[in-house]
């Protein structure tokens, strides 16, 4: 029976119950038998009566020895059925039930269960299931009991009832779609043990086993759709560079030395240039850790081989000050560097694009301009995306294909915990970041309640007065950047008006055209700008050393990760710096995240920590990640066994990277199926 039809006409399933299940979400046979438990009660545990202990909850077997009832206060009766067994007797106790005691007799062979109340040598148990018979042939009392996430009109033994006779309607297997050298490998049982376990489990060893099978099956679908979308270079041969002696006269003419994370995360990045397979590297560090450096390294060692490298930042302001930090460093050792984007005139734009298909430009920064179909480079051999998140996969391999196999590099900032960066960036081997040079200064941050935002303010002004600059960002608005736009147009007139019409103040949001916005980040830049109202377009980074407070306006309405990011625009110079974040919210989860805002500047236990508190769902931004949801799998709780599956899953790419063996081919349909049209275009924004 396929499993994909519709449980309409499914024997035993009428109108009533089809449509029952329709409000859960289940419609086909598949739905129905992939609707697993949220929990489970263990009814299997049995105690003799002499071993109960207060408060326990657990199953008992006897027999009826009597029976007594009494009514209190006119209202309430009270029922008891005493059950022995070879080591004593319980009184089993019912409220305004009488009626049970019809159903059974004296030396019936009864099993119960329920919790225990134990005292001055009374043994009794409150309300207690029962069921005629013994510990073998109880129907629910023996058995570990699934409970179902429910709605109105449906009742958990209904349910689990409807999905019981569903399997044993199936009359057959369900048909395994693991190949079988994995499942062995890895001591997986089939897919119809774990089906039939995890809803009625014999015993709590067989339920372990059925819910390890489904988490491994769970995240294998998921890391092998992403691999498998996004994998088109995995291990495909590519350019090899050697390291260049010449790179380390680069490396000594720095301002710093390189902290030793960097160097790590570089010589990671220079081994992989070396391999003649692609590299496909994530860089992830913490804001102002030193990322661009590392980035410039790469490209100049590429460059030092003859080759053309290209850098690729989200934002105009951005890609302008990479351009400008790495010619100042590079053009010392002859290296060409130019800026490709979107605000430069038609002529500049093709001298820009002549200059690099000829080869004469050895380093091509820009922003989504570079992967515009008339950009060509001569011999492109690395490319680097800076803010990954910030990009589609679309776009990253867009830029790539401008090259013969060019190694790939991201950049990102985003500290997503390493759980969740194996999963979304499964195809990519990491290099972390986790120190930042030496000298910096902690962020001092407060959150403070909307009303005291005039405290806030005067500190702004105090601030100013000692020559320093400040960011004041607006609420973020989901919906859009014009209404976003107009939000802070109008906290600029507010401010203008009210607190600072004597001071200088500047205007940036996303409507802006980017030549508009540079002009503002450069007056902001060289000082004639005191305080700049801004949106979230300043997010990723832009680095003002002068700029030593940060106003975050709602901050509450901010991802964790976001407000980090934010606050990290300043703390770039000699002058110690602040972040306040008014919040507008007092629920609890707000109140939490702010404190964790306060307490800690460590953008991955940050992240962590918001991940915790919302949920992937809600830390992603709704479901425009594209990831498929995880029915049974808790990433926090099943971490092992995802690294187990990312190992099996690499070796399973290196096999068959397009999975077109044949004992493949049920997997690959089961991925196509998950994942149907969402493979397309992946990111974390
Ligand atoms: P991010 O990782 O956030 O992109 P940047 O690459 O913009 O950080 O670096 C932030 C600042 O730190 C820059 O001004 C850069 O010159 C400086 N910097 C980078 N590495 C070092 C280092 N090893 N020692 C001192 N300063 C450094
Ligand atoms: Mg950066």
């Amino acid at each position: 029976m396929d499993i994909k039809n519709s449980l309409q006409y499914f024997k035993g399933i009428g109108p009533k119950k089809y449509k029952k299940l329709n409000k859960l979400g289940i419609y086909t046979i598949a739905d129905c038998i992939y609707y697993f438990p949220r929990q489970y009660e263990d009814k299997s545990k049995f105690k003799k009566i002499f071993e109960l202990k207060d408060e326990e909850k657990i199953s008992i077997e006897g027999i009826i020895v009597g029976f007594e009832s009494s009514k209190i206060k006119d209202k309430m009766t009270i029922s008891k059925i005493s059950v022995q067994d070879d080591t004593g007797v319980v009184k089993l106790v019912f409220f305004n039930q009488s009626y049970i005691l019809n159903n059974f007799d004296k030396g019936d062979k009864i099993i119960a269960y329920g919790k225990v109340k134990r005292e001055f040598g009374k043994i009794e148990m409150l309300s207690p299931e029962i069921e005629l018979g013994t510990k073998e042939s109880g129907k629910y009392i023996g058995k570990i009991t699934p409970i179902y996430q429910l709605t109105y009109g449906i009742t958990n033994k209904e349910l689990s009832n409807i999905i019981k006779s569903v399997i044993s309607g199936l009359g057959e297997e369900i048909k395994e779609y693991l190949p079988s050298d994995l499942i062995a490998k890895n001591k997986l049982c089939s897919i119809d043990f774990a089906i039939r376990n995890i809803h009625s489990p014999e015993n709590m060893n067989n339920l372990k086993i059925a819910l390890y099978r489904l988490v491994f099956e769970e995240f294998l679908l998921l890391q092998l759709g992403l691999f498998y979308l996004k994998s088109g270079s995995i291990n495909k041969k590519g350019i090899s560079m050697r390291k260049s002696e010449r790179l380390y006269e680069v490396i000594n003419s720095l301002p710093f030395s390189l902290t030793k994370a960097q160097n790590k995360a570089l010589n990671d990045i220079l081994e992989d240039m070396k391999s003649d397979t692609v590299m496909n590297r994530l860089v992830q560090g913490d804001v102002g850790s030193g990322k661009t450096v590392v980035a410039l390294l790469g490209l100049a060692n590429c460059v030092l081989n003859g080759y053309q490298g290209a850098m690729m930042a989200p934002t105009e302001i951005l890609a302008q000050q990479h351009y400008s930090s790495l010619s100042e460093i590079l053009s010392k050792f002859d290296i060409k560097v130019d800026i490709l984007v979107g605000s430069l005139t038609k002529k500049q734009k093709e001298l820009a694009l002549e200059k690099v298909k000829c080869g004469e430009t050895d380093i091509l920064v820009g922003t989504h301009a570079l992967i515009e179909d008339n950009v060509e480079f001569k011999n492109l051999a690395l490319v680097i995306t800076d803010e990954q998140h910030r990009f589609g996969v679309t776009q990253r391999n867009k830029l790539s294909s401008k090259g013969q196999n060019p190694d790939v590099l991201v950049m990102t900032a985003t500290p997503i915990p390493r759980t969740l960066a194996l999963i979304l960036y499964g195809d990519l081997d990491i290099s972390i970041i986790d120190e930042l040079p030496p000298g910096r200064q902690k962020i001092d941050t407060f959150a403070v309640p909307k009303e005291k935002r005039d405290r806030a303010y005067s500190f702004v002004r105090s601030q100013v007065e000692l020559g320093r600059q400040v960011y004041i960002v607006c609420p973020l608005v989901e919906e859009s950047e014009v209404i976003e736009a107009k939000a802070a147009t109008e906290l600029l007139e507010e401010l203008r008006v009210n607190y600072f019409s004597d001071l200088r103040l500047g205007l940036l949001h996303g409507k802006m055209k980017p030549s508009e916005k540079d002009e503002i980040m450069k007056e902001f830049k060289s000082g004639n700008i005191d305080i700049l109202i801004s949106t979230t377009v300043i997010e990723v980074g832009v680095n003002v050393p002068n700029a030593t407070l940060m106003i975050i306006e709602n901050a509450e309405r901010f991802g964790l990760a976001q407000l980090h990011q934010l606050r990290g625009r300043v703390g770039r110079g000699e002058h110690k710096s602040y972040c306040i974040l008014i919040y507008g919210s007092k629920n609890e989860i707000s109140l939490e995240r702010m404190k964790i805002m306060e307490q800690s500047t460590d953008g991955f236990k940050i992240s962590e920590k918001d991940l915790q508190l919302r949920g992937p769902g809600e830390f992603f931004g709704t479901r425009q990640h594209g990831i498929p949801e995880l029915k049974i799998a808790n990433i926090f709780k099943h971490m092992k066994i995802l690294k187990e599956v990312q190992k099996e899953c690499k070796l399973i790419i290196l096999e068959d990277p397009k999975l077109t063996l044949q004992k493949n081919k049920r997997l690959k349909e089961e991925i196509i199926n998950k994942f149907n049209e969402k493979l397309d275009n992946i990111s974390l924004n």
